[in-house]
């Protein structure tokens, strides 16, 4: 099956070119040839742009199908236990109409540490993919804990570093040296370390431990927000946003999210680590609650915008910046040879970035989707 969309505008990742020609070849995007093609797109006054990758998301069942219904191609677990986790990945394995993914597998934090008392909150509703997991409560454990995450397949690793003073409660949480071992060992197996840590000292933690990514900006803006930005920046260590994900606990009363500046204090610290020159990755925190899968990564890419990220620069880090930080070379632009999941929207989110809403088509490994 070969489709050519004809008189596109294409953001290919990094850059924008105004009107061409895309080919799509199988599950391929390829150079036009001339030769005839079987579907015909009309591109004109439309934006092709790669499948939409969400670099932190917590999914269960229905939510890649979910996702891709919004564009996006990839998912990023950040948390999944191995019966869920072998669920989904044979789903995004057989299935052309549901978004792909990449987990951390069972993320390591301190026994009865975040997010312990969501899941136990939550056990009912989520079933076998909620329940008892490993945890980590000596250094002396990192390298079996590593282990088993790789004997279950994670792509990476994800520790937390949380006390709940963000959530209104005072959490047991891993001690410095024990997030130091688990990352050593987790370097040692090959695995990236991606860490939840969403105050400034917490950050501070997973920085010493040498940590390569962070899962959230932090909330607590403040005086040391731009020094610390730049120690992520020195580090060479890659942010995902979230900002999304604080604006909706921030928007919800109660004693479970006692921080309801956190939403602002978000965007300040984005704009910060933007200002620093830190990569960027959007993601959600989207669960089958909220944020939502998919719907919320069009949020995000806004709330990047008011941060101060161009809308270009916003489309990379759902693009291009997540695939190049995750090692998924094969996605994440617009080239030939690269997987064909790709986004066609009416308008021009290269200066209006809520056009990313306005879907015409989504192809996932070369495969639309019926709309
Ligand atoms: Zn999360």
């Amino acid at each position: 099956m070969r489709t050519l969309i004809r008189d596109v505008r294409v953001f290919d990742g990094e850059q924008t070119t105004t009107r061409t020609d895309v080919l799509i070849d199988g599950d391929r995007i390829a150079e036009p040839d001339g030769r005839p093609a079987d579907v015909l797109v009309d591109g004109t006054g439309r934006t092709l742009l790669p499948g939409l990758i969400d670099a932190h998301t917590h999914t269960f069942d229905g939510n890649l199908a979910q996702a891709l219904e919004f564009g996006v191609t990839t998912e990023l677990d950040m948390f999944c236990l191995p019966a869920n986790l072998s669920r989904q990945r044979a789903l995004a394995a057989e299935r052309d109409d549901v978004a792909d993914i990449r987990s951390s597998g069972v993320l390591a934090t301190a026994p009865g540490g975040h997010p312990s008392q969501l899941m136990s909150a939550l056990g009912d509703a989520l079933g076998d993919a909620a329940g008892p997991f490993d945890t980590v409560a000596t250094a002396d454990q990192a390298a079996a804990f590593v282990a088993a995450r790789r004997a279950e397949g994670a792509d990476y690793l994800k520790v937390v570093v949380d006390d709940g003073t963000v959530h209104g409660a005072d959490l047991p949480v891993l001690a410095p040296e024990v997030v130091a071992a688990l990352v050593e060992a987790a370097h040692a197996a090959g695995l990236a370390v991606i860490a939840h840590a969403i105050t400034a000292a917490e950050v501070e933690i997973a920085l010493d431990a040498g940590v390569d990514g962070l899962a959230h900006v932090w909330v607590d803006a403040g005086p040391g927000t731009a020094d610390l930005a730049e120690r992520v920046a020195a580090q060479g260590v890659f942010v995902v946003s979230t900002l999304v994900y604080f604006e909706v606990i921030s928007g919800q009363a109660g004693a479970d999210h006692a921080l309801p500046g956190s939403g602002t204090g978000a965007v300040r610290v984005a704009s910060a680590l933007r200002a620093a020159g830190v990569p960027l990755l959007a993601g959600t925190d989207s669960t089958p609650f909220a944020p939502i899968h998919g719907e919320s990564l069009h949020r995000e890419l806004v709330l990047l915008t008011e941060a101060g990220l161009t809308p270009e620069e916003a489309l990379a880090a759902a693009t291009s910046v997540p695939a190049r930080h995750f090692g998924l070379s094969d996605r994440g632009r617009v080239a030939p040879g690269l997987r064909a999941d790709l986004v066609l929207v009416d308008g021009d989110p290269t200066h209006d970035i809520t056009a990313t809403r306005s879907i015409v088509d989504v192809w996932r490994r070369g495969v639309r989707q019926s709309r």
